[in-house]
């Protein structure tokens, strides 16, 4: 038998024999849904879970209050001297108000923990690899609020890591989805109270502004091209009918399929808002508080790979995934280290964020789904630690990747 199919049979054995502790793992995250960077009972649990046998060196609260990092190896191999390759894989554990993991993070932690220790177990038997090896687990808080990978990559948590995978739960299975590039936008107008009554004409109405600022984007969504996204709300309307507002406040999300493009909608989106206190005569504030979430970058090759290893576990791919247009904050990461997000299916049709999917997250009947899912990604680290024309060509695809993104 050849290395490859070695190593990828070590991986599904070693992921079936830990499967009841995979669950309990994700179940327990589940049960105790935490809001972005609150999410302190899902990192001591998932430190506690890589921390138990001590094979692993795992720091807690790395560089964020609720991330972590473990790391294994390097396990050596290949010429002497040459780079090592650090695989990453990420878990997310961060739930929604209100519905809890509608967005099945608490899978997305199952998958990386075991994707890892799945592949720790088939490097663990081999003694010859074409480069050492080594494995980071990285716990990355806040995706559905604040984007805490994107303040891991600014601390330079990515800076040595070569290879990055993550698993994200869906509708459907697909190795590449495309996901859309993401600003969010908070408006204030200062106005200036007056009875509203009494003397209408001593105000200026923030909430006229606001209304008008409203309407202008919904004037402006019929021009924009089909895939750009802006949807908002009125966060604060005023305090009561007799009192003209004297302060509004609106929050907007702005999304286009590149990040290049989303400075084109934000300036059209500023133009709206501000035409709202020239006609009302009050003071804006607009502020971009979030980080920008980057669309994703394909990498063909990797994507290749996963689906060859899925099928051979018996997921099936649609031949034209349906189009999704969400964000995430992984966008910003693929373009900086070559990496995958497929998504994967947990047994229901339900959609993400809603109170049906939070029931099937936490459902033994994703189990099977989410441990295939591990086992994919690890076979798929084993393809190309294997063969050195396999990782030149994932970062072949990679270089092209950014390139083209500049380009277009
Ligand atoms: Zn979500
Ligand atoms: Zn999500």
């Amino acid at each position: 038998m050849d290395q490859r199919q070695r190593m990828k049979e070590a991986v599904q054995r070693c992921l079936d024999s830990r499967r009841a502790e995979l669950h309990a793992l994700s179940r327990d995250i589940w049960s105790r849904p935490e809001l972005a960077e609150n999410e302190t009972h899902a990192h001591d649990r998932l430190v506690g879970f890589l921390s138990e046998d001590g094979t692993w060196t795992v720091q807690s609260h790395y560089k964020l209050q609720t991330a972590f990092r473990a790391s294994w190896g390097p396990v050596c191999g290949g010429v002497e001297g040459e780079p090592g390759l650090n695989v990453g894989f990420l878990c997310e554990y961060d739930a929604l108000p209100d519905i809890g993991h509608a967005c099945g993070h608490n899978l997305i932690a199952e998958v990386g923990a075991g994707a890892a220790l799945g592949l720790k177990a088939a490097l663990e038997t081999e003694t010859e690899l074409p480069v050492p090896v080594k494995i980071t687990v990285l716990g990355t808080p806040a995706e559905e609020a604040v984007g805490g990978k994107i303040d891991l990559l600014e601390a330079g948590a990515f800076a040595d890591i070569d290879l990055v995978f993550m698993a994200h739960p869906s509708q459907q299975d697909a190795s590449f989805q495309a996901t859309v590039a993401l600003d969010e936008v908070s408006v204030k107008y200062h106005g200036k109270a007056s009875h509203a009554s009494a003397y209408p004409w001593e105000g200026v109405n923030a909430l006229d502004a606001a209304v008008l600022a409203y309407n202008n984007i919904s004037v402006l969504r019929q021009q924009l091209k089909p895939e750009w996204r802006i949807h908002g709300i009125i966060k604060h309307g005023g305090v009561k009918p007799n009192i003209i507002p004297a302060y509004t406040e609106l929050q907007f999300y702005i999304r286009t399929p590149l990040v290049k493009d989303l400075c084109d909608l934000k300036a059209k989106a500023e133009a709206c808002f501000r035409a709202a206190a020239v006609a009302t005569g009050c003071q804006v504030e607009i502020e971009y508080p979030a980080h920008a979430y980057y669309n994703i970058l394909p990498n063909a090759t990797l994507a290749n790979l996963y689906e060859n290893n899925g099928k051979a576990l018996g997921i099936q791919f649609p031949e034209q995934p349906e189009k999704f247009s969400g964000s995430t904050d992984f966008g910003n990461v693929s373009f900086i280290v070559p990496g995958i997000h497929p998504f994967f299916y947990i047994g229901t049709d339900a959609f993400n964020h809603t109170e049906e999917y939070t029931e099937a997250a936490g459902a033994e009947k994703a189990q099977l789904f989410t441990l295939r899912t591990a086992k994919a990604l690890a076979m798929t680290a084993v393809d190309v630690l294997c063969c050195p024309a396999l990782l030149r060509q994932v970062r072949e695809d990679f270089k092209q990747a950014t390139l083209k993104q500049e380009k277009t």
